[in-house]
């Protein structure tokens, strides 16, 4: 592997792409990022920015053609590109068809299913209103979960059917209906094969969510599983990166549910917000990881050095404008914690931008000390 002429091309300049690119550049690998807003994350950070739209044809073709092997950081991207790259002989990872499978909720559903791993009930419908006939028709009963098969992430496309005054707020389109799982923990192992047939994951990761915003707001490693769980959690992700035969990372989230079983949620096929904690925790991060595994190269290490606790930095929901990080100086003396201010001009509300970890000896003063981070650290405008 020649590291001073490899091109690396990210499609996406979000923080994901920042992060995987500042991984890279420890190596000196040089690295192109495709991505619609000049001022994006990544803008600053590759070797190469490229203004153009990753949902675009010609954009991505253009783009792809500049550089050896192409990757993602975010999964809605133009796969029709893709496939015509791959067809011109050129290293895609992931492949546009695991790619297409994952943008598509109801797709990765039936997979998991013909792969006999463990996911909740499911059912597909059309639109809302065959799922209103379905209740009509006692097909389907309250509650459950509707997903909308395209165009979701963070928990927008999400919708929990409690009682029958939710069905107003049903989503219209394509959905994937779940059972509603009775969660007892929800949890995240990141994975990572290469080519080399080597696959390694990550300690499992405990996620605990904002539930205004279905936001993850502190995600902690390790997560608090007996041993049977720990290694149930590892193997479902290690099984289902190899059924995926996906080449590069994948985290995949898990509901552990109050019997003790877990289910698979969902993945993606990129560097992951459970695995933010890597970067200081960790003897190799995800992003170094998901280097590794997209390179070919022997994986690293995954254990962790210490317990870590993880808060996303996210835009007060009050404001909208260009941002303004209250708080952040007099965070900066809390030890242990280690600050991520993704650069994103303008804060929206909820919109991640940043994260902080704490690093702890004891994973409950990590934890204290993270919520002492959330409560004072707040992302304003003046506008
Ligand atoms: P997104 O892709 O937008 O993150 P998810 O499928 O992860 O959507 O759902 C967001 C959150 O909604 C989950 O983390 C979980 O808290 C809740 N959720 C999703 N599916 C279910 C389910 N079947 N039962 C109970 N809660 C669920």
């Amino acid at each position: 592997m020649d590291f001073n002429n490899f091109k690396l091309g990210i499609l996406g300049g979000g923080q994901l792409g920042k992060m995987l690119c500042q991984a890279a550049s420890k190596w000196n690998l040089n690295t192109s990022v495709l991505d619609p807003s000049y001022e994006c994350p990544s803008a600053f950070v590759a070797t190469n920015f490229y203004h153009g739209d990753f949902n675009n044809y010609d954009d991505v073709y253009k783009f792809g053609n500049n550089v050896d092997l192409l990757t993602i950081e975010i999964e809605h991207v133009n796969t029709d590109a893709l496939f015509k790259l791959t067809e011109l002989g050129l290293d895609v990872r992931p492949t546009p068809q695991i790619l297409s499978l994952i943008k598509d909720k109801g797709e990765q559903k039936k997979f998991y299913k013909s792969k006999k791993l463990p996911t909740c009930d499911f059912e597909i419908y059309k639109d809302k209103n065959e799922i209103l006939k379905a209740i009509e028709l006692k097909k389907l009963g309250l509650p459950f979960v509707q997903k909308l098969c395209k165009g979701g992430y963070d928990g927008k496309g999400v919708l929990v059917v409690k009682n029958e005054s939710d069905l107003k707020e049903l989503l219209d389109g394509e959905s994937l209906v779940e059972k509603l799982v009775d969660i007892q923990k929800e949890i995240s192992v990141v994975a990572a094969q290469n080519k080399k047939g080597e696959i390694k994951c990550f300690p499992p990761v405990e996620m605990v969510f904002n539930s205004k915003a279905n936001l993850v707001e502190l995600l902690l490693c390790p997560a608090d599983l007996n041993e049977n769980l720990w290694k149930r959690a590892i193997n479902l992700a290690e099984e289902t990166i190899s059924s995926l035969g996906l080449y590069g990372i994948l985290a995949v989230e898990m509901f552990l549910d109050q019997s003790n079983e877990i289910l698979i949620n969902e993945v993606a096929p990129r560097p992951h917000n459970s695995g933010h904690h890597t970067i200081e925790a960790s003897y190799t991060s995800q992003y170094e990881q998901c280097l590794r595994a997209l390179l070919d190269l022997p994986l690293g290490n995954t254990d962790i050095k210490t317990p870590s606790v993880m808060v996303n930095i996210l835009g007060h929901p009050d404001y909208m404008g260009e941002a303004v990080y209250e708080g952040l100086e007099d965070c900066m003396s809390i030890s242990g914690a280690n600050f991520h201010i993704y650069g994103k001009k303008e804060t929206k509300p909820y919109r991640k931008m940043g994260h902080v970890t704490v690093v702890d000896k004891e994973l409950s003063s990590a934890r204290e000390k993270a919520m002492l981070i959330k409560n004072s650290l707040k992302v304003v405008s003046n506008e």
